[in-house]
């Protein structure tokens, strides 16, 4: 029998210690909140694909964005047009500089506007109606110059691709940047004409005659200084630039039927007549440049990173917050000194450009990534793939938007990838973690500050949660070492932990942010900085990766003892020691300052608070803590049960049935002690930074359906007598003795309180610095878009 007892007392104790320290429904509420927060997204248009990519948004420290369609608009329209030594305005009702465009057989303009409408994969949707009314398919680059080729020459715009049939094509792709073509396009040596378009520096390069008048004549320095002069004023304006050039094949080696081949190129590849250039327009969208002042302003670093021009993407970030300080070259221009001279304190922006960065050192990279203001210009594919790879092993935490093909493997790469929904590829979809729905990049920061309200309200959540272990724990190993009844059984824990727990933990989705914008103002939660660097690099130093095969290249995995026996070597070590206790500057969904509040602030007077009414309802019962206690140290005979021997003392007899009523009685004393010190935790929980009074306290509404369907669940484990038999309660239980948990709760609020004092002034709150000369004056289209539904509420 005492044996049968004691084992049965070891399970019981092992089964609710289990269920008690570690709280059963912390899983389910942490995903629960995590979808709400998921669904909260998507309605400011943030597709979130898994619910990792919620956290890791609101975790984001550097943001690598591409320039065309993400920050700007993706409609390009010609405005400058250069050919034949002149500048053309394209636009007549625009202020572009160049005289106008008088007709489309003008020499140079012509090859320009052949070019554009034949070396394209752009296409009219329909031709049975005027060029205006026509949808354009494809690139918006090429749709803008085929738009363009249109309207200058509407007369025999549609039977152009008939008449000129094209032979041979190689598209445009983001490393080589230009598009070949060929053509049946006479000519007087022959019946194929070839036409390229590209980024001029490419094809100048390919090209070794000019076509001046109807004539080319080779290249040479006045030529280029020209076209240098042409394309720095295109570029700077904040234009994508095109060059176009062309080739009349010789009919004597290259006949109408002539097979070209693209893998083993059997044409020529150089020796291009260039005929000239083109500009292009693309605002940015409207809202971008708030969107990306309110990212700086929340400690996130923006990069562009473009396939255009360095003097196309710088002028197009001066317009929109992303670049605001001097580049290098801009402090030699207007200091008058060479380039060379000036020193790397000077400057706060750098344009890296795509060729460079194979040659980058190390050294380069930390000190481009130390300025707080970098474009990357001219980049292939290779190039963004290899900036997301650096910038994660500085440890920043990267998002990367793009929307075509040769992004994906960025985007694949990067922490979060970001795809667009309407402009986006289907790869690049594929790829991503998110997807912007309307392909507003302004929804990122939304997206952003959502992320980053969900880590701090699961942060709450989680704080909360934990506090009832203690109260739960505490009585049973006081069961078992002083001993006592067993206070708490693990029904009841299972009552408490997936029972009003869950309702209450859950309202945390719904919290607000504790002050407007308030979130936006702090760094993100691991913030980059020189020190964790630091810290990160001397971590790898002492970790270097396990050695390869030579023959195989994979790494060579240590046996299994050979682990084990290094796990448990490690804590005998300094370095161990050193890197635990390092303190870190990144904030974690669990850290000390949690436990420390759950499982020994609010969590001791939480069980004291539980004990107590345990013992006072015990003894209103006429049995004396005393009382109790020796009861359950009698291990001969079990009380407390409905068919317990009676059990005498001091001339007064208790049946069983009175030692039942007697102990599920306390029992739920302690659970409704649990639940009302929780409903005051649930308020003082919400409060991170600041004191936890206030009208904040209250402004969540589900709070109160929290804790209200909580009481409920009790008030029905309660006071539904064929219930009380399963739960171990007893509906003779008497709310009085509740006030002293209510008490105990006010207590808790004035340690709160008295906490949050002493945190403020040994730990306040770093704030990020504000960045001087950001625009953030909104425009009536920014205002609409980046309005937050949560701050709204405030
Ligand atoms: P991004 O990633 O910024 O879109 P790309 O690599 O696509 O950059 O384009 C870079 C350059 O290639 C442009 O500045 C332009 O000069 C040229 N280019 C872009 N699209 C085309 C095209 N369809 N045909 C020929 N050249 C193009
Ligand atoms: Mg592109």
């Amino acid at each position: 029998m005492c044996l049968y007892k004691n084992f049965g007392l070891g399970i019981q104790f092992a089964i609710g210690t289990f269920v008690a320290w570690v709280p059963e429904g912390l899983p389910a509420t942490v995903t629960m909140l995590l979808t709400i927060a998921a669904k909260r997204m998507a309605a400011q248009n943030v597709l979130v694909k898994d619910l990792q990519g919620v956290e890791t948004l609101g975790a984001i420290t550097l943001l690598a964005t591409d320039k065309t369609g993400t920050l700007t608009r993706n409609q390009m329209t010609v405005a400058n047009v250069w050919a034949n030594g002149t500048l053309y305005a394209a636009m007549r009702s625009h202020d572009d500089a160049g005289q106008q465009i008088t007709s489309a057989d003008d020499p140079g303009v012509r090859e320009v506007l052949m070019t554009s409408a034949l070396c394209s994969s752009a296409k009219f949707d329909r031709t049975d109606v005027p060029v205006e009314k026509r949808e354009l398919l494809g690139d918006a680059t090429e749709a803008g110059l085929v738009r363009f080729a249109a309207a200058r020459m509407p007369a025999d715009f549609d039977d152009l691709p008939a008449r000129h049939a094209k032979v041979f094509e190689i598209p445009f792709n983001s490393a080589n940047k230009w598009m070949l073509t060929i053509h049946r396009l006479a000519h007087a040596r022959g019946p194929l004409t070839l036409l390229i378009k590209g980024a001029p520096e490419r094809i100048l390069h390919l090209c070794s005659t000019i076509l001046t008048g109807q004539e080319s004549v080779p290249l040479d320095d006045s030529h280029r200084a020209k076209y240098d002069e042409t394309y720095r004023y295109m570029a700077s304006r904040g234009h994508r630039v095109l060059a176009f050039a062309q080739l009349q094949l010789d009919g004597a080696e290259y006949a109408a039927d002539y097979a070209f081949d693209r893998k083993h190129p059997n044409y020529p590849t150089e020796g291009y007549t260039f005929v000239g250039l083109a500009s292009l327009e693309d605002p940015p969208k409207h809202g971008v440049r708030e969107a990306i002042g309110r990212c700086r302003s929340a400690g996130i670093q923006v990069m562009m990173v473009t396939g255009d021009h360095p003097l196309t993407a710088e002028a197009i970030a001066r317009k929109i917050n992303l670049l605001i300080g001097e580049t290098r070259e801009g402090v030699a221009a207007h200091t008058g000194r060479p380039v060379a001279e000036i020193r790397e304190d000077e400057y706060d922006a750098v344009v890296v450009h795509g060729d460079s960065i194979a040659d980058m050192s190390e050294e380069d990279w930390d000190t481009v990534f130390r300025k707080p203001e970098v474009i990357f210009a001219r980049t292939s594919p290779k190039n963004k793939l290899e900036i997301v790879t650096r910038a994660q092993e500085l440890g920043h935490i990267v998002g990367v938007t793009g929307d075509g093909v040769n992004d994906s493997p960025c985007i694949q790469k990067a922490d979060l990838g970001i795809a667009m929904n309407q402009s986006g590829s289907d790869v690049s979809k594929e790829a991503a973690s998110m997807i912007l729905l309307d392909d507003n990049f302004a929804s990122i920061i939304n997206g952003i500050e959502e992320g980053r309200l969900i880590f701090a309200n699961l942060k709450k959540s989680i704080r909360y949660t934990v506090s009832h272990s203690t109260p739960e724990v505490l009585p049973q190993i006081m069961y078992v070492i002083i001993p006592v009844p067993m206070m708490i059984t693990s029904i009841m824990i299972l009552v408490i932990d997936l029972g009003f727990e869950i309702f209450a933990a859950l309202t945390y989705a719904w919290e607000p942010a504790e002050s407007a914008n308030g979130l936006m103002k702090l760094p993100p939660r691991k913030p980059v900085s020189m020190r964790s660097i630091a810290m990160l690099r001397a971590r790898r130093a002492r970790h270097p990766p396990p050695p390869t095969d030579p023959v195989t290249d994979k790494p060579i995995v240590p046996s299994r003892m050979t682990r084990i026996a290094r796990a448990f070597r490690a804590p005998f070590s300094r370095t161990w020691w050193q890197e635990r206790l390092e303190r870190s500057e990144g904030e974690i969904l669990v850290d000390g300052d949690l436990l420390s509040w759950a499982y020994l602030e609010a969590g001791i007077i939480s069980a004291i608070s539980a004990t107590l009414v345990f013992f006072v309802v015990l003894n209103s019962y006429g049995i004396s803590p005393r009382q109790a206690r020796e009861m359950a140290k009698d291990t001969s005979v079990t009380y407390f049960n409905k068919d317990s021997p009676d059990y005498t003392y001091n001339g007064r007899t208790f049946t069983g049935e009175e030692q039942f009523y007697a102990l599920n009685g306390a029992r739920t004393g302690l659970l409704f002690s649990i639940y009302i010190l929780q409903v005051f935790n649930l308020f003082i929980c919400k409060a991170r930074f600041r004191m936890p009074f206030g009208k904040f306290m209250f402004r969540n509404i589900r709070t109160f359906y929290g804790f209200g369907a909580g009481l409920l669940l009790l008030a029905i484990v309660t006071y539904i007598p064929p219930l009380n038999v399963v739960f171990n309660t007893s509906y003779k239980a008497i709310p009085l003795y509740w006030l002293i948990a209510l008490g105990f709760g006010f207590v808790l609020l004035g340690y709160a309180s008295l906490r949050m004092l002493v945190l403020r002034k040994s730990k306040p709150i770093k704030w990020n610095r504000t960045i001087d000369g950001l625009h953030m004056h909104p425009t009536i289209w920014s205002t609409r878009h980046t309005t937050h539904s949560v701050i709204d509420a405030q």
